[in-house]
């Protein structure tokens, strides 16, 4: 590699990544992963001199914005003095952090169980809400995605979920709000709240409501499409909960640490759950780090008998030292408040403008530094621009869209028929109304398939 120049050197990772690396989509040919030489703040660039505005934070997830010297520091130092522990000796960094994120959350939530990631955060909350209620079956809605393995992926109720549901049981599918394709017919946002607690209570009725352990939900759901919940509707879900002592998670994986313009989206509507899951944007993923905050009250119910799980990794020195420097910024530079900002007084505003241009926006919405773009063939219809789970040439609009925005240097989040507005929560505002301008100007390819 070292007699290579930048362009051969990027050839050469690409045919290696290409022959030896498996990923899920890469295999069939659909992603062809681009080398990736360098990135900084907002930005990232190829071998070849191409540079990206980054609208995808890397599946939601760089939220604090790349290699922030402070954090990389943090990471040197704490390398330097112990880099790996096992889980069941304490290190300073792994009390540190468990100290600030319970210092961030709701309510009780005082106890943090630490993953290596989103998907492993669900599988634990899941079973800590099976054993502490002793009861089996588990709620979460069809537009969801929880992670890709054993029971989180069962959890999804997206497509990703069908290669892996038989021989894993107990786990139940609803429906919850979407005012713009609302299942209840509803024509505003209360009656939406109305009508999804309603389906929910009937859905818990049939499959009895004390055989349920948890209801999980994206506080505001991400991947498939950012819908955020109508006021009420998560106090409702909560009050139900109470109801029937059933344990609810909050899956804030992707829409926690600022990414809402709050520290956790649920203290946007006031509501505590009893346990929220979070991985992402804790660290912007610097290293892997995840995890389960756990309300006192069910910590407690652990003392009386084990909870069976641990992971080798658990409490990793390296990912915990990253945890309390990416926090530390966090409060030192306002990035909660900037988010928030971001989402009020930028994205919101600009993506109305931009949706009035545009005949193929059916709907924005969003908070914080987390918005989509839904993309229509018809506005009065709202059939979506492409069909559900579409592949090859059906999915031809939405591949187009997303090269036109590459080609303009914006890399876009992509996701069946919508894009999402989601870079980094530190992005500046000149960089953002530039992203914003890319995205006006690349949405009139959308505009030639409506
Ligand atoms: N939960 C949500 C809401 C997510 O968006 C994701 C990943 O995108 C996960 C869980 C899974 O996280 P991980 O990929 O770290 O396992």
């Amino acid at each position: 590699m070292l007699d290579m120049n930048d362009s051969e050197r990027g050839a050469h990772i690409r045919r290696l990544d290409r022959k030896h690396v498996f990923t899920s989509w890469a295999a069939q040919d659909v992603v062809e992963p681009m080398p990736i030489a360098g990135a900084l703040g907002s930005e990232f660039w190829d071998y070849d001199g191409h540079t990206y505005l980054d609208f995808s934070s890397q599946l939601v997830n760089v939220n604090i914005g790349y290699q922030h010297p402070k954090l990389v520091a943090a990471i040197q130092e704490q390398a330097a003095r112990l880099c790996s522990v096992g889980p069941n000796f304490a290190n300073d960094a792994r009390s540190e952090a468990a100290a600030l994120i319970a210092a961030q959350a709701p309510g009780d939530l005082d106890r943090v169980f630490f993953t290596t990631g989103g998907a492993e955060a669900n599988e634990h909350a899941l079973r800590m809400a099976r054993v502490h209620t002793g009861r089996h079956k588990v709620l979460s809605t069809y537009r969801s995605y929880h992670g890709s393995v054993g029971n989180s992926m069962v959890a999804t109720g997206e497509p990703r979920r069908w290669a892996a549901e038989t021989g894993v049981s107990g786990h139940v599918h609803f429906w919850g709000p979407y005012a713009y394709r609302s299942p209840f017919y509803s024509v505003d946002a209360a009656q939406e709240c109305e009508r999804a607690l309603d389906h929910l209570a009937n859905v818990l009725m049939v499959e009895g409501p004390n055989q349920v352990a948890a209801i999980l939900l994206e506080t505001v759901v991400g991947t498939n499409g950012i819908l955020v919940p109508p006021d009420g509707y998560l106090a409702g879900v909560r009050a139900l909960c109470d109801r029937y002592g059933i344990v609810l998670i909050s899956d804030e994986v992707m829409a926690g640490f600022g990414r809402c313009g709050e520290w956790f989206a649920v203290d946007r509507w006031g509501v505590t759950p009893d346990l929220i899951t979070f991985a992402k944007g804790v660290n912007s993923g610097y290293v892997p780090l995840g995890g389960v905050i756990i309300s006192e009250r069910i910590a407690a119910s652990f003392s009386t008998k084990p909870y069976p799980g641990g992971l080798t990794y658990q409490g990793h020195p390296l990912a915990c030292a990253s945890a309390v420097a990416s926090i530390k910024i966090f409060q030192e530079e306002k990035i909660v408040e900037h988010a928030r900002w971001l989402g009020t007084d930028v994205i919101g505003p600009e993506l109305a403008k931009i949706a009035d241009r545009h005949p193929s926006v059916g709907e924005v919405r969003g908070l914080g530094v987390f918005w989509a773009v839904e993309l229509v063939k018809d506005r009065a219809t709202r059939e979506p621009l492409v069909p559900f789970n579409a592949t090859g040439a059906d999915a031809k609009p939405m591949a187009d869209f997303t090269a036109a925005c590459k080609e303009r240097g914006l890399w876009p989040f992509v996701h069946f028929n919508g894009t999402h507005v989601v870079p980094p929560c530190t992005i500046t505002e000149i960089d953002l109304r530039r992203g914003l301008s890319i995205l006006d100007d690349a949405l009139t390819v959308a505009d030639g398939y409506y």
